[in-house]
Parts: C-alpha cells; structure tokens; sequence
C-alpha cells in the first residue's frame, strides 16, 4: 500500500509530529540540513538542563535564543491545517506533538486533541517555586534588555516551560500520547527524524497494536524499514494532497 491507500482507508488516526512541520512557518528544526544543531553545534548547551541551571551564560543564550525565533509571532502552514481538515472528517484521534511552538493550536486543531510531549515555548515556569506565568508577560523584561530574568516572586531562575534534556516528561501528557498510539489504526510520524525517545517509541507501541506505520519526512529516520509507506515530499504539500484526495 502507498501513502495515498493508507490515509484513505484509515478511520482513527494518530500523528506524531516534528520540528519539520514547522520549518514551512520559518522556525528552523535541529536536524535537518538547515538545522540550528548543524548550523551551530554549540547551540546544543542550551538544551542541556545542567547547564541550563548551572552557567548564567548558558541561559542568556537561551533567552537571546528565544526572541530570535519568536515563535509566538509564527504563522501556521498547510501542513498543519492538513490536521484541521483530518479532524473535521472526524478522522483524527490526536496529534502528539514534540514541538514547543503552539502552532496546532492556531491553526484550529482542538487543544483537547493535542498533546505536547515537550512542553510549550509560549510559557515560563520558575525552576524553584514552580509558578507558571504566559511568555506574553515575560517578554517586556527581556525586550527591556534583561538576560537572565529571575523569578520575580522567589528570585529563582526562571526557563520556557519546555522540557530539556536530562528532564522528565509530564506522565500525564505521556500516558495520553501512549493512549492515542495504542487506539488509532494508522500512525503517521510527520517532519521528525525519530531520534528523541520516548516520542520516537509511540512507533512500537502503535505498530505493536496492529496500527500501520507511515512516515513522512525529508531525510531517512531509523523506522524506515518497519514503516508501511514513506513519503518524503515537503509536507506542506503532501499533507493536504493525502487528507483531501478525493
Ligand atoms: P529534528 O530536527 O530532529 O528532525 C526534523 C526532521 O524534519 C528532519 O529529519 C528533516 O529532514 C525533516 N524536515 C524538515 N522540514 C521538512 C519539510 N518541510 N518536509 C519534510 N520533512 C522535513 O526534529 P524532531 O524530531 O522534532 O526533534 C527535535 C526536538 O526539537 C523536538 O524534541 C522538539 O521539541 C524540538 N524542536 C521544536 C521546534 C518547534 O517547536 N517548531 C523546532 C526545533 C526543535
């Protein structure tokens, strides 16, 4: 079967979606050729929450970072309003999401059916008193040239509500993801190179269920060979080429 059978027989659709399906909106992904990770290796620091918590430089970079990519300011794609349009055929079980961009959510997409595996850019949360408040309203104090913004209620150090490396992930958002891999009969990894585990793992725990595997995305991912159909055309285009086929 090829992409274009699969998505047309399928009733109850899981995706997992990467960085690549917002690098059509101009935020760039990390792996990819144009990646920030192969562009500057060094940016990796910032992602590291050791260093994060440890080196004030590291974070400085990481706000400087923040306000490059802006990625409330980003507009959604066709890609992402391909997801719209799945779940208004009431096809659509979830979308999990690694991304930290909010850009699901502004295209249309249920915020009930999404579920962000790695947090959210568009909040902060203080490392030490756990309060969460909107980027929104940090986002004066750093426009006003501060570079490491402390918590402005306990002085703690204050990091975008996102989940970095050597963090947990929420359980709770965890169990849903795995829910909606174990309960669709097609599962579609779109724009992820499937490196980052547990994310790349909902593959297994769907595949393991019976649900069939496509993975659409511009550069080969280590489930390839298990997968039923590859696509690696950009997925502003494909996406909506397989949702609205007649
Ligand atoms: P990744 O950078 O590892 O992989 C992205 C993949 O998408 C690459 O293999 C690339 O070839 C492919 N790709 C890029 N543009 C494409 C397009 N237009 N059409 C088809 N394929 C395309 O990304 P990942 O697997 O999501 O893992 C990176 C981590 O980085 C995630 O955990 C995520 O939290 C974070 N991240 C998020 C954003 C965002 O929110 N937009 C951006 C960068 C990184």
């Amino acid at each position: 079967m090829d992409a274009y059978e699969l998505v047309a027989k399928a009733q109850r659709i899981t995706v997992l979606t990467g960085a690549g399906i917002s690098t059509e909106s101009g935020i760039p992904d990390f792996r990819g050729p144009q990646g920030l990770w192969t562009q500057h290796p060094a940016a990796m620091a910032i992602f590291d929450i050791d260093s994060y918590l440890a080196d004030p430089e590291v974070r400085m970079q990481a706000w400087k970072q923040r306000l490059i990519t802006q990625p409330w300011t980003v507009e959604p794609n066709d890609g992402h309003r391909a997801l719209v349009e799945l779940e208004r055929q009431h096809r659509l079980r979830a979308i999990v999401t690694q991304n930290i961009d909010g850009l699901h959510q502004k295209a249309g997409s249920s915020p009930e059916l999404v579920h962000e595996l790695h947090g959210t850019a568009l909040n902060v949360v203080c490392m030490s008193c756990d309060r969460r408040l909107p980027m929104a309203e940090l986002l004066p104090r750093l426009e006003a040239g501060e570079d490491d913004p402390p918590c402005e209620v306990c002085g703690g150090i204050l990091k975008s509500a996102t989940v970095s490396f050597g963090q947990s992930l929420d359980p709770a958002v965890m169990d849903r993801a795995v829910d909606a891999a174990r309960e669709c009969d097609l599962f579609i990894a779109i724009g992820t190179s499937l490196q980052v585990h547990p994310a790349a793992s909902l593959c297994d725990v769907a595949q393991g269920l019976g649900a069939r595997l496509l993975i659409i995305n511009a550069e080969p991912t280590p489930y390839d060979a298990a997968a039923d159909a590859l696509a690696h055309d950009p997925i502003g285009q494909i996406l909506p080429a397989l949702v609205t086929q007649p």
